[in-house]
């Protein structure tokens, strides 16, 4: 059993695109620009954007952020979101999501330049993602994919089971394992929680992807061995030992699972530190084609 390190994985991606910024700044050009907008004061939300902008320093592109209350109008929003669309400093765009109950969601989504949609949850660049154009891809399944890369796992004619069907991690993620691609070419089972049977499916799966947010629930007695299991799964548990008052845990009953498995994902250390390499590839290319332009 090998554990994929999203630490490793990333931090190799990461120097990377450090380098290119060094190059840039060396040639004289401005950096690439990544702006966020926090709405209200959800703590997981404060902690994925304070991390998603300490990781644009360290490699060395310029973030910003622009913060908002929980009770505004929708249209104080989508003046923010017109304003960083039409700033040509601006590369990336992101809102963290969820978002207030009285803001439509995919209608925000919807007003954000495609070419500076980072998260690639435009419906255009969710169609190009369909149709396997060149797009942005949503940064968790996209950190998956390049995780896969890194250890050069071959996916090719294998039965992957995504647990899962979310527009931003499950069902992109089964879109991505059956492109006809490298590190893909799989045949996919797009499970839920109406699917009968679902243990079943699981046993007999080469990979599970488990994105259902249910702390623990792929155990021992639901894989084949030598499975290759990818835990996506962030949950806050109360936990009084820790400082914070809470633990990190994933879908995957780690523990018991992890000896039967050929690869598989910790939590945390692993999937969520790939979402926002992935994140910082995609703002990294939005750069690259707004400077190509
Ligand atoms: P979601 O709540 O939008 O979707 C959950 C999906 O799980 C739904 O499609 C639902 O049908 C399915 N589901 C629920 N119960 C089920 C069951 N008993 N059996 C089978 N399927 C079931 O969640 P999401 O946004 O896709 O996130 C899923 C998990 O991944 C959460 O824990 C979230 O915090 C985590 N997440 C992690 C990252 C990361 O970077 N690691 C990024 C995004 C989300």
């Amino acid at each position: 059993m090998q554990i994929l390190e999203g630490k490793i994985v990333s931090e190799s991606l990461k120097n990377i695109l450090k380098e290119e910024v060094i190059q840039l700044k060396i040639k004289g050009k401005r950096v690439p620009h990544l702006a966020a907008i926090l709405i209200g004061e959800n703590g997981a939300s404060e902690t994925y954007v304070a991390s998603k902008i300490k990781n644009c320093e360290d490699i060395g592109f310029k973030s910003s952020l622009v913060r908002l209350e929980e009770n505004i109008d929708e249209s104080i929003l989508i003046d923010e979101i017109i304003k960083l669309n039409n700033d040509v400093t601006v590369d990336g765009i992101l809102v963290q999501l969820p978002l207030p109950k009285q803001i439509n969601e995919q209608k925000i989504i919807s007003l954000i330049d495609p070419s500076k949609d980072v998260d690639g949850f435009h419906p255009i660049n969710m169609g190009k993602l369909v149709l396997g154009e060149s797009s942005f891809i949503p940064a968790t399944p996209y950190g998956i994919m390049l995780m896969l890369e890194y250890y050069n796992i071959n996916t090719s004619g294998k039965h992957a089971v995504v647990i899962g069907r979310s527009n931003i991690v499950g069902r992109p993620m089964s879109i991505l394992l059956s492109q006809q691609k490298q590190y893909a070419n799989c045949t996919v089972t797009l499970c839920h929680s109406r699917t009968e049977n679902l243990v079943s499916y699981c046993k007999e799966a080469d990979i599970i992807v488990a994105a259902l947010g249910i702390p623990g629930f792929l155990k021992a007695d639901m894989i084949k061995p030598g499975a290759i299991v990818i835990d996506v799964g962030i949950t806050r548990v109360e936990d009084s030992s820790k400082k914070s008052g809470f633990s990190i845990k994933g879908d995957v009953d780690f523990n018991a699972v992890a000896p039967l498995c050929s690869y598989i994902t910790p939590v945390p250390g692993g999937v969520g530190l790939m979402t926002i390499t992935a994140l910082l590839k995609n703002t990294y290319n939005a750069y690259l084609q707004r400077n190509s332009l």
